[in-house]
């Protein structure tokens, strides 16, 4: 289990330089040799010396484009030779692992959808084993924390042992502003079981667009996770993959000059219990809460206008006492106290009585 695992401390992979975020930039594909030289570039400019390309892409119809394959490993080359920066692609197969070490990249990582697959995990865990590339593992698509942590251990039963994760988010059946839920749940669970592992946000992924990759970025810094990777691209308008989402070099310099990093000692016995750290956490239950709110009020108005639909009174009370009830004996088994349970409970109810009578009262 994790507490056993002897991992390579991040510092010592030689790819960053404290202190946070440790950052690894790059397009979403390799498109064109000129496209991925003048990225890097760029980027090396704004002093981000991690890059990351797609070379093989994972996309969910046949016939986008799929990635430039193994020609774009020349041009990962020429990054690493002639800007001095590491670099590192998604591999999804045994094939992609070893062409990519041929070509001698630097790191490498695992996409979502691979995690979650564990016929690929071990597949790849098999053609990595007896190197010492370090991979980053994305969380899976789903919302299974298990999964992720199986991939963890299949690389680590062979051997990986500079390994570190990446937090994009999750598909879900809920529309949300953004292009995967953040889950963030998920992210603290996995820290606080292995705080050893070094941990990125990618808000690029998670946002699916430019737009919120500020506040990504410094919801992950709160949090305490080490680095980001972000999507940049020379000219994001015209990238083949993820258009709306990538920042030009300089925009992502801009964006990291503005995160605002509160620094903690990590040596510190409360370096996990940060105060900065907790109120990050309440923030997101407290986002969910109102998430939750908004889809319980969606409901409360259709079932609104049913009842004006087949003439049923709005108020029944026999069936919310009922429902209270059990609401109260709930909360007690979470250690709720039935006061509490009850004002919040009820102040929700009379909203809903409130949204039905208005729909009641309209013609
Ligand atoms: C990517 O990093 O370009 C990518 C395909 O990401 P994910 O696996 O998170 O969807
Ligand atoms: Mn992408």
């Amino acid at each position: 289990m994790a507490k056993n695992w002897e991992l390579v401390p991040v510092a010592d992979w030689g790819f960053f330089t404290l202190p946070r975020p440790m950052v690894i930039a790059g397009p979403c594909s390799a498109e064109t040799e000129e496209q991925v030289m003048t990225t890097a570039a760029g980027l090396a400019r704004e002093g981000i010396h991690v890059f990351r390309a797609g070379i093989w892409k994972p996309r969910t119809h046949p016939g986008s484009f799929e990635g430039v394959g193994s020609e774009g490993l020349r041009w990962m080359k020429r990054v690493q030779k002639e800007l001095g920066m590491k670099v590192g692609t998604e591999v999804a197969s045994a094939k992609h692992v070893y062409e990519c070490l041929k070509y001698g990249l630097d790191y490498l990582w695992i996409g979502a959808r691979t995690t979650a697959n564990p016929f690929l995990m071990q597949e790849l865990a098999d053609a990595l084993q007896g190197t010492d590339i370090p991979i980053l593992v994305k969380n899976p698509v789903n919302t299974d924390i298990d999964l992720w942590i199986g991939a963890l251990e299949r690389l680590y039963g062979a051997g990986i042992r500079k390994l570190g994760v990446i937090h994009r988010g999750f598909s879900s059946l809920e529309k949300t502003a953004y292009r995967n839920a953040p889950g963030w749940q998920i992210a603290i669970e996995l820290r606080s079981r292995y705080p050893e592992l070094p941990f990125f946000a990618d808000p690029s992924h998670m946002g699916g667009s430019r737009d919120f990759l500020p506040e990504i970025s410094q919801r992950a810094m709160d949090l305490g996770l080490e680095g980001l990777m972000i999507e940049s691209h020379c000219d994001p308008s015209c990238a083949l993959s993820d258009a709306k989402q990538q920042l030009t070099p300089d925009a992502l310099g801009r964006l990291l000059a503005s995160l605002v990093i509160r620094e903690k000692d990590s040596d510190s016995v409360d370096y996990r219990e940060n105060i900065d750290q907790l109120r990050a956490q309440i923030d997101i239950l407290d986002e969910n809460l109102l998430f939750t709110l908004k889809s319980r009020m969606e409901i409360s108005r259709k079932i609104g206008l049913f009842k004006k639909e087949h003439n049923i009174a709005i108020l029944q009370t026999a069936r919310w006492d009922e429902l209270l009830g059990e609401m109260v004996s709930k909360g007690q088994g979470y250690g709720l106290t039935e006061g509490f349970v009850k004002d919040v409970f009820n102040a929700i109810h009379e909203a809903s009585v409130q949204v039905q009578n208005e729909i009641l009262s309209q013609d």
